[in-house]
């Protein structure tokens, strides 16, 4: 959770409050299904599915074609010619193993519920970016900005997926951070570009590996028929290349059909120029998966390696290599030995003075004095804390203490006073490692 949080605070830092033309919104998270049949979900928002005729388990043909042959059929395939595809691979149950399936349905993914005394029909939302477009007139009326500006958002999305799996890759519940960015419509591939280069950047500064990463850009074919461009953010992760996140330009698109449904214009006026006549901003969408950009930064912070230890041989350790702003834990204080009261108050009292250094930052501060120093110091590699702090017998006269650095295990000796100093500004630049937020 702390890991998330700290994604989440660097991301809306990175992409909203370090910027100004960016400003923040939070859309409800049950929605009237007029909205989704105005973005094209409740038509088109689905996935093919076969069920088993034996045992009724329910089994997506294309992606058990994908399992069977080792190669995704192609997108633009019927129904029909879906179900011949599955047969063709010998696609079996995975639960009974007999191949007898129902021809292929679409299977619509929004999850349905009801709302209100009359227990009217609502929809959670599939997506966070709807929310922006129905609130676009109300954002517009509110901020005052010229264009281009944002608007981004984090929550919760939900979606009935049938096989969710890979750990948090896809799972039926999930946080996304969503961006629509509306400029002129003849500078709309200009603002693509650039936010294709610039989420790329921020993943490799967040510590995602530059062999990690791919951009696919989609062909024309392979685009949803309202996206006049579309390039994926892929990552290398243990199951092989996935989707860490999209950016598409959507047109003017969504605002049209919103605007058609809802019988109002949700139109720009140039407030620089009021004798132009109100028009339909063009979007671009950058959106990633919360819970996957975690998982990858947890794929690609893995390490275990050799080292040589203090007596000379060497040893093993394995070691999460996050960036400190993204560190769960950031500082771990430790009195060398537990069994000493007067260290132990010490140590209490500098974690406790740690932790309030962090305002208005956020980092967490554990105390822990059980356990050889080697052994602690294994513990906090394994769980990516990027400094342990030793207050030992020469501490409580001297008031100094040793700095253990994660990444090159080197120990420096530092005054209190200096320690809160580099703590209070946010970072812990306390060797040689870089610690500048992404
Ligand atoms: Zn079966």
């Amino acid at each position: 959770v702390q890991l998330k949080r700290n994604v989440q605070r660097l991301w809306w830092r990175r992409f909203v409050t370090e910027r100004e033309d960016m400003v923040g919104m939070d859309a409800a998270i049950v929605t009237h299904p007029t909205i989704w049949k105005a973005a094209g979900h409740v038509d088109n928002f689905v996935d093919p599915l076969m069920e088993c005729s034996a045992c009724h388990t329910r089994v997506r043909p294309d992606k058990a074609i994908e399992e069977a042959t080792g190669t995704a059929p192609d997108s633009a395939l019927t129904l029909e010619q879906l179900g011949l595809a599955a047969q063709r691979a010998n696609v079996t149950c995975p639960k009974c193993g007999l191949r007898a399936f129902s021809a292929p349905r679409h299977f619509n993914l929004l999850c349905r519920t009801s709302f209100g005394q009359q227990g009217e029909e609502a929809f959670l939302r599939p997506e966070t970016a709807q929310g922006i477009f129905v609130n676009f007139a109300a954002i517009v009326g509110t901020v005052r900005r010229a264009l281009p500006f944002g608007v981004a958002q984090i929550g919760k999305a939900f979606r009935n997926e049938i096989s969710p799996r890979n750990f948090l890759f896809r799972t039926r519940e999930f946080d996304q951070m969503e961006i629509e960015f509306f400029c002129e419509p003849s500078e709309a591939s200009t603002h693509f570009a650039r936010w294709v280069s610039d989420y790329h950047a921020w993943l490799m500064a967040m510590g995602l590996r530059p062999d990690s990463l791919r951009l696919v850009e989609y062909e024309r074919s392979r685009l949803a028929h309202y996206a006049a461009a579309t390039t994926d953010i892929e990552f290398h992760f243990p199951f092989g290349w996935g989707e860490l996140m999209g950016i598409a330009n959507r047109t003017d698109h969504d605002l049209r059909q919103h605007s058609a449904a809802c019988g109002r214009e949700l139109k720009f006026q140039d407030p620089r120029n009021p004798q132009r006549a109100p028009f339909f901003p063009h979007v671009i969408e950058p959106s990633i998966g919360l819970d996957r950009l975690v998982f990858a930064l947890l794929c690609d912070a893995y390490h275990e390696e050799t080292y040589r230890a203090a007596n000379g041989e060497s040893a093993q350790r394995l070691v999460l290599r996050l960036h400190p702003e993204l560190a769960p834990v950031r500082f771990a204080v430790l009195p060398l030995v537990k069994n000493n009261e007067d260290l132990v108050s010490k140590a209490r009292k500098l974690a406790h003075d740690l932790r309030l250094a962090a305002s208005p930052f956020e980092h967490v501060v554990e105390f822990d004095a059980s356990g050889s120093i080697g052994k602690r110091y294994r513990r906090f590699d394994e769980i990516g804390t990027p400094f342990c702090v030793t207050v030992d017998h020469e501490s409580l006269r001297d008031d100094a203490v040793t700095v253990y650095e994660r990444d090159t295990q080197q120990q420096v000796r530092l005054g209190v006073d200096e320690l809160l100093r580099v703590a209070r500004r946010g970072g812990g630049d306390f060797s040689s490692a870089s610690t500048r937020a992404p």
